[in-house]
């Protein structure tokens, strides 16, 4: 087989957004280890300008865009013919250009719907890694897309697994997806062992190397609930139909059941740049940059059922994905307060879920918002959590 092969087809014309972020710069590498198949357009970065500009040097796009309106960029420093723009409008600028296919959807939280929501707009194809934007919005986001004939393909390793797994079927021919989860760093423990874990400890995750809020997210099993209510709008399916299993190894990446009985799966070894990689050359696969399972080191694969009591965050999920309305807008804004009151070392860790809890409890419920209510919901959400967590850790200093 030629290993070259593909490399007649038209170029992949991406759009990174968040290219200095865990993802955009595994993104940065696929692209360029496929440079006759993936040509990088653009690329933003909110802040870590150094790397923004290094990047810029390297890739040679047309377009560079920063996000944070506090930080400044001489555009002298970029390289001849490279453009700078800025803020949200520079970033709808470069995903609805005509130049641009794909857009790799990697900024971290509910700031990234808008370039997700520009991009689809615009009928363009978002290899989405940004699964907040799904659990805020995702069942305008899957309606929009399918108005304008904008694609949606899964980077979250379980959904691209699950998306690998089903090709040459029909999604309804699915009787269950099942989500793996490595259990991350404090699988095995207890409630009171958990009383007191340092931001430290929860940051360092067993297999995968990730942004820090997605690695808390990790830590607690919000991003399994998470990815939940991601697979729930990615691929249709109820959430009694999305299980989890813990497989610490990370390498089986999720299962699908067949109506018949017959589950596939897909393995490799904890590498985001595979599941990137088959997004910006679907339906090909092509030699990349991903590590390869060592077969001749490989031994016993576990399994175990997700412990609810210690981790209710997974229960949260499940909750949102069957409720949808409003709940996804709620419970992804408190928790993003909560992550980064907890990384300020503002929070303790099992306050996380609590303060998530609390948010959903006390929002008005509404099953079928507007993206204007939903951004609405939001705002009220960060608020209300940061309330909760203010009030909660007043108490706890008290007693
Ligand atoms: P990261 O923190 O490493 O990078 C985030 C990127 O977003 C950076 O480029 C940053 O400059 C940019 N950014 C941050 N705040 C912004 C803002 N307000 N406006 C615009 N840009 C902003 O995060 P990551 O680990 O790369 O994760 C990115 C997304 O991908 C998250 O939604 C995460 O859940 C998802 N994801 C990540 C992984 C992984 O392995 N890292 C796996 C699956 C899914
Ligand atoms: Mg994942």
């Amino acid at each position: 087989m030629d290993a070259n092969a593909g490399n007649d087809r038209p170029r992949n014309r991406i759009v990174v957004l968040g290219s200095t972020g865990s993802i955009g710069t595994s993104t940065l590498d696929v692209a360029a280890h496929l440079p006759g198949r993936i040509e990088v357009v653009g690329i933003s970065g909110h802040s870590r300008i150094d790397l923004l500009l290094e990047q810029a040097h390297e890739v040679r796009p047309r377009f560079v865009c920063l996000t944070d309106p506090t930080v400044s960029l001489d555009p002298s420093l970029l390289p001849t013919g490279c453009e700078l723009l800025r803020g949200a409008d520079g970033i709808a600028r470069m995903v609805t250009d005509p130049g641009v296919d794909t857009v790799v959807s990697a900024i971290v939280g509910a700031a990234g719907l808008e370039g997700t929501w520009a991009a689809l707009e615009a009928g363009k194809t978002v290899a989405v890694a940004n699964k907040e934007t799904l659990v805020l919005a995702g069942q305008l986001v899957t309606e929009l897309a399918a108005r304008t004939g904008g694609r949606l393909l899964p980077v979250d390793s379980e959904h691209s697994a699950i998306f690998q797994a089903i090709q040459g079927a029909s999604i309804r021919e699915v009787e269950r997806v099942v989500l793996t989860g490595s259990g991350g760093p404090f699988r095995g423990k207890t409630i009171a062992d958990l009383e007191k874990v340092t931001v430290e400890q929860a940051l360092k995750h067993p297999t995968w190397s990730m942004g820090r809020k997605i690695t808390i997210d990790s830590a607690t099993l919000m991003n399994k609930a998470l990815e939940v209510i991601e697979a729930r709008w990615l691929f249709g399916l109820p959430a009694e139909r999305i299980d989890v299993i813990i497989h610490p190894q990370s390498i089986i990446h999720s299962f699908v059941e067949f109506r018949d009985g017959a589950v596939l799966a897909q393995l490799s070894p904890p590498d985001m740049r595979l599941p990137i990689q088959y997004a910006l050359t679907y339906p090909e696969r092509l030699p990349g940059p991903a590590r390869k399972l060592a077969w001749r080191d490989l031994s016993a694969w576990h399994f175990e059922q997700p412990d609810h009591e210690t981790f209710p965050s997974l229960q949260l999920g499940y909750e949102v994905a069957r409720r949808g309305g409003t709940c996804g807008a709620v419970l992804n804004a408190a928790n993003e307060v909560a992550v980064s009151r907890f990384l300020a070392g503002e929070l303790s860790f099992l306050d996380i879920p609590r303060a998530c809890r609390a948010a959903l409890d006390q929002h008005d419920y509404d099953p079928r918002p507007t993206l204007a209510e939903l951004a609405a919901c939001d705002r009220w959400a960060r608020q209300e959590a940061s309330r909760w967590i203010n009030r909660t850790h007043r108490t706890v200093r008290i007693s």
